[in-house]
């Protein structure tokens, strides 16, 4: 699960994480009330920032909502010292699109800014903490390169990302944190004050159940302060049950409504761009269900996991998730038969395709416990399915009925 910027900083704040402060507004009406209140702190510098769950903000555009051909402001990111400029940027900003190279060209409505105090600083770093899943360990990644997008660093610059692994028996120890430190070239003050900063940064991360927690770019101020001027903290969806505050969090604006569509139904589904919707019980068998179809030449249009029972319940609730992506232009059902019985399955499919009258084409394997009393169901129905024999063979037959071979 994603959190926007100023839920994220909002976190860390409990952590003792030092923060670009600031206040999320969602109606420009709330504009003079924020900025009053900012400036009672001694704030008289501004940042304007659309929240979306996307990065890449600053050098992303702001688009007209009913005419995205109309460029309205350069920046979803803007610094001003001006109360009447910070008010020009939140009214752009609020109910327009936001298009950011992590967005897509289809762009994002901005729903929230977030007016943040416009800090000086002298320097940007960069901080993520991860899992490294290849030695099962979270990792510490750190950079000189801060403020630019740390893909492009690890692709052209490798050796400027230094990484410490951490025991998950110890956690982080003070020598790793002043190794960072080191090789991030901190001296004085604002080594001194980094110790903390990381220590508790890692802290919040683990405590929240966080996979993914990056801080770009961190700051060192004029006055060796050391700050997170961004904040981007992704959850791990299988802990939320421990974090109900977290949960709170979500914001459906930012889901793909398919998404949390087949969330209601239990359903295990994420959507792709392909036309070959998928069925199949199992996330490994899904997973190998869409490697073979575009192996077959095809593109998968989603993953869908029915889990275990394929029932008529769950397959009529598969089949309205995928025909709600109008890209969709045939369905593959692929179902091992293992403690669920294919004779059941079938019968299951026959049902739900009267029930919703599916009008595409639909190939079914079907393969375990009864598979030949499933295969006569499927063939004797009178529907208009496709049964196929293998993995191979149905993948084959799917991208068949698209024209594809
Ligand atoms: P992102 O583009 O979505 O990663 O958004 P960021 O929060 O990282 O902001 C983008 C950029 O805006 C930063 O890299 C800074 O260059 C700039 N920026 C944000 N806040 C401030 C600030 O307080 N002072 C100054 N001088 N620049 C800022
Ligand atoms: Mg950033």
């Amino acid at each position: 699960m994603k959190i926007h910027e100023y839920q994220a900083k909002e976190i860390l704040k409990k952590f003792n994480v030092p923060v670009q402060d600031g206040i999320a507004i969602n109606d420009i009406s709330n504009f003079d009330n924020a900025i009053s209140e900012l400036q009672s702190r001694g704030i008289n510098q501004f940042v304007v920032k659309s929240q979306i769950h996307a990065g890449g903000r600053g050098k992303g555009k702001i688009y007209n909502v009913n005419n995205k051909d109309e460029l309205i402001l350069e920046g979803g990111v803007k610094f001003t010292t001006s109360v009447e400029k910070a008010k020009e940027y939140a009214s752009k900003m609020l109910g327009n699109l936001i298009v950011t190279h992590q967005t897509g060209p289809e762009g994002k409505v901005v729903k929230t800014i977030f007016i943040a105090e416009g800090l000086d600083y002298k320097k940007e770093l960069y901080l993520g903490i991860l899992l490294d899943r290849s030695v099962s360990k979270n990792v510490i990644m750190a950079s000189t390169e801060g403020g630019v997008e740390i893909e492009t660093v690890a692709a052209e610059t490798p050796e400027k990302i230094l990484k410490i692994w951490i025991d998950p028996f110890i956690g982080l120890q003070p020598y790793q944190a002043r190794e960072l430190a080191f090789g991030l070239g901190l001296n004085g003050t604002a080594y001194k004050n980094f110790i903390p900063f990381i220590m508790n940064l890692y802290k919040a991360y683990e405590e929240t159940d966080a996979s993914l927690l990056e801080i770009n770019p961190l700051i060192i101020t004029n006055d060796d302060r050391v700050i997170a001027l961004d904040a981007k903290m992704n959850f791990d969806d299988n802990a939320l049950f421990r974090h109900p505050e977290i949960v709170a969090l979500r914001d459906l604006n930012e889901e793909e409504p398919l998404e949390i569509e087949a969330s209601k139904y239990n359903l295990n589904y994420i959507k792709l761009d392909g036309n070959v919707g998928c069925m199949v019980n199992g996330a490994g068998l899904a997973m190998a269900t869409m490697d073979i179809i575009k192996l077959a030449g095809g593109e998968p249009a989603n993953f869908l996991d029915v889990g275990g029972t394929a029932n008529k319940e769950t397959v009529a609730n598969g089949f309205k998730i995928i025909l709600s992506d109008p890209n969709v232009k045939a369905i593959l059902i692929n179902i091992f038969g293992g403690i669920v019985r294919c004779d059941r399955v079938a019968q299951g499919i026959i049902e739900a395709v009267k029930e919703i009258n599916v009008k595409i084409p639909v190939v079914i394997r079907l393969d375990g416990t009864n598979a030949e009393l499933a295969k006569e169901l499927l063939e004797n129905s009178g529907l208009n399915f496709e049964v196929a024999s293998s993995l191979k063979d149905a993948a084959y037959k799917v991208t068949a009925v698209l024209g594809k071979n």
